[in-house]
């Protein structure tokens, strides 16, 4: 009979969020106390490291600092091998575990390797892009859903699927009156630019883009569709960035109009 192999350790995938310390789960905060081995993403703000026990081994694996990042595969040998050796290990991601950032890849491979993964929920970066704005992600006069997507899919020999479809998303976020919440997608944002107009998204679409959300470094700009990436750059905002596009933007205005008319 095969002995299933001892699993000692632990292992918890944990949403850093999108960068104020306060947003974390007392969930996340409580791993964090607890874990003897951190694995810490490009992304997360240090400062949450402050609850981290003193005599726990703090290894960053992300790009930060100009270093090239760590191999995924890396990543999850060292997490592997911590947890078999008998670690509490919490893999701290920014944002929420789940969007993104490779969260479902990993609870996979470790899954593969007899190692049931936690995961705690933290707060995504598309979600407080658009509470900083101070609009929701949805509103039943403005957008009935949101799409949460990426604007730099998996490319090459590795890619399993077609890269994103723009237009279709374009034509489905205007008909179906969806939010579009484009992670990663700065680098990119003349192509998507164009291909969401090619798809029949209207020129006047408003479309905000919001760096570092949460974070003191906070910067903003709004504009439309057809100026996105000329304001962008006029701007001169970068990554970490989200782009938001769709009516519940329209929302900002009036807030601001309310704030003009209440002298607030
Ligand atoms: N799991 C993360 C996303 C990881 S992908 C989450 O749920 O938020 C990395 C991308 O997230 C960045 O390229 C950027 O598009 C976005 N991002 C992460 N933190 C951000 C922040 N504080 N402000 C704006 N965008 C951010």
């Amino acid at each position: 009979m095969n002995t299933p192999s001892l699993i000692q350790g632990r292992c918890t995938l944990v949403g850093a969020g999108p960068g104020d310390p306060e947003l974390l789960t007392l969930k996340a905060v409580k791993a964090i106390q607890a874990a003897t081995v951190l694995l810490v993403d490009d992304l997360v703000n240090d400062e949450i490291l402050q609850w981290a026990r003193p005599e726990a081994r703090i290894v960053h694996v992300g790009k930060r600092g100009g270093c090239k990042s760590t191999p995924q595969s890396f990543i999850e040998k060292l997490m592997i091998t911590a947890v078999r050796e008998g670690e509490t290990v919490v893999r701290l991601k920014g944002g929420d575990p789940f969007i993104f950032g490779r969260g479902g890849e990993e609870v996979e491979h470790l899954r593969e390797a007899g190692i049931e993964c936690g995961v705690i929920n933290g707060i995504t970066a598309g979600l407080a892009a658009v509470t900083a704005l101070g609009v929701p992600l949805t509103h039943r006069d403005r957008a009935q859903g949101v799409v949460f997507v990426t604007g730099h899919a998996k490319t090459g020999a590795a890619a399993r699927h077609e890269p994103t479809d723009w237009r279709a998303l374009a034509a489905t976020a205007r008909d179906a009156r969806l939010t579009l919440v484009i992670y990663m997608g700065v680098a990119g944002v003349d192509a998507i630019q164009q291909q969401l107009q090619d798809g029949g998204l209207p020129a006047d679409t408003p479309v905000a883009v919001v760096q570092q959300a949460s974070l003191p470094g906070q910067r903003q700009v709004t504009s439309t569709l057809a100026n996105l990436a000329t304001d962008l750059r006029a701007a001169g905002l970068g990554s970490p960035a989200v782009i938001v596009v769709g009516d519940v933007l329209r929302g900002m205005a009036a807030a601001q109009q309310d704030a003009a008319r209440f002298g607030t």
